[in-house]
């Protein structure tokens, strides 16, 4: 089946959703909005905590704002995307909240979190709950016509012809059946990577975020660019209490805990950036000085707060009402002592929450490809090589807008082309031919992806280590031809894994190449073989297909004010 619209937008978390209603401002325009998952229950947007940074305080400014956002990227941002997100940030939120986002209020102003958490030089971080966030958004989607909303929708690749996408197939996951979708121009929003890794934010309790890191491969194969694919923001995985989630920096700042080694010393003192307090705790265990549990942990016996405040304070990390009413629940499955003064809240760094590269886009979140615009997490380049906490929920809505204007004026002068029939024929036949009477499942292959990419491409990196990461993606590659999906056609979430499967392969090894060939340590990449950062390497890494090779080499950082050390 054929289906035609103006512009497809693919990913219906924060990014797609606000490029969703922008476009729809252009009411001679058609939109298709498809989802992976069910519209606000996929994605990583209604997981957030919350954090979201504007400017709002009288002492604050747009200067800092992106000040901050550089500095704590390593200088690797795209500076004229840092001055768009620190600019757009107070319109965007406003424009949330006017929608019905709920943000937190102290004493009938805004609630800000200790600026210490995310490394901000002024209070900025403000409080709207992922889950109120997108219901925010999905609200205002229902209010326009021209949106068309198709959940359970997997864009399976994108059909480009001559530098130009055209379109995509697309599989719907309820039926089976498969489409071809015509569109003039096409808006990427398909978010992060987290599933690549066994342990991630994004994967909360084994349940799928739809963070399968798919949309930065269909943008490869159709022959767009994606710069530093090595830049992994990893943050700490809670060993105890097992149900108690959150950021450590801002649990151990909000708490007034100590971060401390199995030997009782304290190893670190915050604020620290991200990349900081995971490779530190690295160190640590890595030294042998990890807890039984394989973490270090953060002890809230010498905090100045009062048991019942530092309960407070945790409900608060867990964020939102919910979390606020379960929370006996949570701490009576949880701890055997009810006082939090007796924890140590344990845990391991190495769990993948945000991915900092992606595809490379301009300030119209325009690609290298004519038709085909990006925005969100599956976009590089905001957040350089380590992301400030709050600025992900801030991106998605600013570069969200900015996508769906931008290619909502391309769709209203840009014609239709038809894609070959030949490759959608092909698609068509590829898809299909995973039903095969034998052969190995996408859950088995995605295991060991998580194995590798645990073991090989985590926290710290060597030579060695990526290299064998390396072959352990070229004999999974090898396996392909016998991955098989299971059953029927219908809501087969196993033949979506399969389809998912060469897609997670062709990401890990742009992930591994990119960091083998930078050879220092920036930010989250972290290299035991180069750990110091050097300055030849302020570049970004950049991948391309080029026939059915996998090319890495190198682009200038855009640097519009900000250089390095000011
Ligand atoms: C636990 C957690 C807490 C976080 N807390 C914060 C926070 O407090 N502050 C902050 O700033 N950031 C936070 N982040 C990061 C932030 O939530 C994400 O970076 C952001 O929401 C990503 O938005 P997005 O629209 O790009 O992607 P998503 O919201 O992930 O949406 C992408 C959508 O694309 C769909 N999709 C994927 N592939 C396809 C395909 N092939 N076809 C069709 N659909 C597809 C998926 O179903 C998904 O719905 C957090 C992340 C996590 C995991």
């Amino acid at each position: 089946m054929i289906v035609k619209t103006d512009v497809l937008i693919i990913g219906a978390g924060g990014a797609g959703a606000r490029a969703a209603i922008e476009a729809s401002k252009n009411e001679k325009l058609r939109i298709l909005l498809l989802n992976q998952g069910p519209l606000g229950r996929s994605g990583l947007t209604s997981m957030a905590n919350g954090g979201m940074q504007w400017v709002s305080h009288p002492e604050d400014s747009f200067e800092d704002h992106f000040r901050d956002v550089v500095r704590i990227g390593c200088y690797l941002n795209e500076q004229n995307l840092v001055e768009c997100l620190a600019r757009e940030a107070p319109e965007r939120a406003e424009e949330l909240i006017a929608w019905g986002a709920k943000v937190f209020m102290e004493g009938g102003r805004l609630f800000f979190t200790d600026p210490r958490g995310s490394g901000a030089s002024h209070p900025r971080g403000h409080y709207i709950p992922g889950v109120t966030y997108m219901a925010a958004l999905k609200g205002e989607l229902e209010r326009h016509e021209n949106i068309f909303i198709r959940e359970d929708s997997l864009a399976t690749c994108l059909f480009a012809d001559e530098g130009r996408v055209i379109g995509a197939s697309v599989l719907d996951i309820r039926t089976g059946e498969v489409l071809a979708v015509q569109s003039k121009a096409v808006v990427l929003a398909a978010g992060g990577l987290g599933e690549l890794f066994p342990h991630s934010s994004n994967t909360p309790f084994g349940l799928r975020g739809h963070a399968s890191g798919m949309g930065y491969a269909l943008a490869y194969h159709a022959g767009a660019e994606l710069i530093d694919m090595e830049m992994v923001q990893f943050t700490g995985q809670q060993l105890y209490p097992p149900w108690l989630l959150g950021n450590p920096a801002l649990l151990s700042i909000m708490c007034g805990g100590e971060y401390r080694n199995a030997l009782g010393n304290e190893y670190m003192k915050l604020p620290q950036p991200r990349d900081v307090i995971q490779r530190l705790a690295y160190r640590e265990i890595k030294e042998g000085r990890g807890t039984p549990r394989g973490g270090v942990y953060i002890d809230l016996s010498v905090s100045p707060l009062p048991s019942a405040e530092i309960e407070r304070q945790l409900q608060k990390a867990l964020g939102g009402d919910i979390a606020r009413e379960r929370w006996n629940l949570i701490k009576a499955m949880s701890v055997d002592d009810p006082d939090p003064k007796h924890w140590k809240v344990e845990f391991t760094p190495g769990g993948a929450h945000f991915f900092m590269g992606g595809v490379r886009i301009n300030e119209r979140c325009e690609t290298n490809l004519y038709g085909l615009f990006a925005a969100g997490e599956v976009a590089g380049g905001v957040h350089g090589a380590n992301r400030m906490g709050g600025n992900a929920l801030t991106d998605i809505v600013v570069f969200g807008r900015r996508a769906g204007k931008y290619a909502a004026e391309y769709a209203s002068w840009a014609e239709w082309i038809a894609p070959d029939q030949g490759l959608v024929r092909q698609e068509n036949e590829r898809l299909h031919g995973f039903f095969r009477p034998d052969g190995v499942s996408g859950r088995a292959i995605r295991d060991r992806i998580g194995s590798f990419m645990a073991e090989y491409m985590g926290v710290a990196r060597t030579e060695d280590e990526m290299k064998k990461a390396l072959s352990e993606i070229a004999s999974l590659k090898a396996e392909l031809p016998r991955l098989r999906a299971p059953g029927g056609k219908r809501f087969n979430l196993g033949w979506v894994e399969a389809i998912e499967v060469p897609y997670m392969l062709d990401v890990a090894e742009m992930m591994t190449l990119s960091a083998l060939s930078r050879r220092e340590s920036r930010g989250a990449h972290f290299r035991e073989d180069f750990p110091d950062t050097d300055p030849r390497w302020l570049k970004h890494t950049r991948v391309r297909k080029a026939g059915t090779a996998m090319q890495v080499d190198t682009a200038p950082v855009t640097i519009t004010t900000l250089n390095p050390g000011g």
